[in-house]
């Protein structure tokens, strides 16, 4: 599938120089970042001179390029394994123009294009992940500050971020509805009382990108609030509702790159007197994998159209974040299956995108929790789970 047909110039273009970025940066020295375990902060500079701009709103710079174009780029994002903490810094920096405050808008926003700092987006906690709207992160208030206490879990970047946006309790539920009364702030890292930890996880990559932070009455600003006071909640969703889907993309352009690699090793690696591709079980396995990679781009990029076009895609994110997700992590297992114990030694890069593609089905919405969406904008509240 070749979209590049319908961007524009500029789009074409962004994608264009993402990919020789990727092929003349990101892939000679990724083996290097990774045994160093040390995310490369010059990325963030390396992608202000000619993609950090186009991607979001603000004075002075003109429209954002669209979803689809960003889509693209998400995608050979995961082609060549682009550090995960900027590929989310782009993301999670969609929630900066819902700040009201002019001048902190304006300032988050400068530090972002500029490529001065890399984004966590703090919203589970040790005892809630799926239930999103059940933290207890609390927000409490004096004058002109609001004061922070709690702890957030399992993020992205933790450590290596400049800034994260938490979500946090500000206000009663009303009734039954927990969503309410939960607010969203950004806060600067380098904040009193705040102390951000590491977690080694199945995939970490790079020192500091997998933890958690600890707010013990940490002051932030009242201007520091993303959207108005508890009204976070629905602004994060419709945030994480479109990220879904360019998580989806990453994880499966992490996929088809594992693909590509098993359909070269196939070709290659006889056994039994011939090439293992003429095997059915090999080659129809593989067949199958770019079917379904295939068809969740399709969706994907449907996803992302809608939203372009101002229409209501959540049921079409969710869709794509379970099944490419799954696909994806389907993929790439069945590529290492392909390279049998070649692809199981840990100095593969097949072993380490397989251990990848796991935690995307995890990170940002369980498929559990997309098939809960998608069944309540099937049925409605009242017929389903
Ligand atoms: C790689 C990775 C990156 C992450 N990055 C971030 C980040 O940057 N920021 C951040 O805030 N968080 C991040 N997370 C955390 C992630 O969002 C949560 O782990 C996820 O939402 C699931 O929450 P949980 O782990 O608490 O599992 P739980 O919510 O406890 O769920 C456990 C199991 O129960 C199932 N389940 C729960 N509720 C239901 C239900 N109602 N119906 C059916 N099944 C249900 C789930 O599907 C799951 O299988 C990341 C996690 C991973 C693995």
């Amino acid at each position: 599938m070749n979209l590049s047909g319908i961007l524009n110039e500029e789009e074409n273009l962004i994608r264009g120089t993402l990919e020789s970025y990727c092929q003349r940066e990101v892939t000679p020295n990724i083996e290097k970042w990774i045994l160093k375990k040390q995310f490369p902060g010059k990325i963030m500079k390396d992608l202000s001179e000619f993609l950090l701009p186009a991607t979001i709103a603000h004075e002075g710079f003109k429209q954002p390029i669209s979803e689809v174009s960003q889509g693209l780029l998400s995608e050979t994002m995961g082609k060549y394994e682009f550090p995960v903490p900027a590929f989310l810094t782009m993301h999670f920096s969609k929630l900066f123009p819902f700040i009201n405050d002019v001048e902190t808008r304006n300032n988050y926003i400068g530090r972002y294009v500029k490529g001065n700092m890399v984004i966590c987006g703090a919203f589970t906690e040790p005892g809630h992940g799926s239930d999103a709207a059940s933290i207890s992160t609390r927000l409490d208030q004096n004058d002109e500050t609001l004061i922070l206490t709690g702890e957030k879990a399992f993020l992205s970047s933790p450590s290596i971020a400049d800034v994260c946006i938490a979500s946090v309790r500000s206000g009663e539920p009303a009734g039954n509805r927990k969503s309410k009364g939960i607010s969203l702030l950004a806060v600067d890292m380098d904040a009193d009382g705040l102390e951000a930890y590491e977690t080694e996880n199945m995939a970490s990559m790079y020192r500091g990108d997998f933890g958690g932070i600890r707010f013990d009455e940490v002051r932030v600003p009242k201007e520091n609030l993303v959207g108005s006071l508890n009204t976070g909640f629905e602004i994060l969703m419709k945030v994480l509702g479109i990220q879904r889907v360019h998580v989806a993309l990453y994880s499966i352009g992490l996929a088809e790159s594992c693909l590509q690699e098993a359909l070269e090793y196939s070709k290659n690696r006889v056994a039994f007197g011939s090439p293992i591709s003429k095997f059915q079980a090999v080659s129809f396995r593989l067949a199958e994998d770019w079917t379904k990679l295939e068809a969740a781009k399709l969706l994907a990029y449907k996803a992302l159209a809608m939203k372009d076009m101002g229409l209501d895609s959540s049921s079409e994110s969710s869709g794509v974040k379970w099944f490419g997700c799954e696909a994806a992590f389907d993929a790439a297992s069945h590529a290492l299956q392909t390279m049998g114990a070649t692809g199981y030694v840990k100095s593969s890069p097949l072993e380490r995108k397989f251990r990848s593609s796991r935690g995307f089905l995890i990170g940002d919405g369980t498929p559990d929790i997309q098939k809960l969406i998608i069944a309540r904008n099937l049925l409605g509240k009242e017929y389903s789970p």
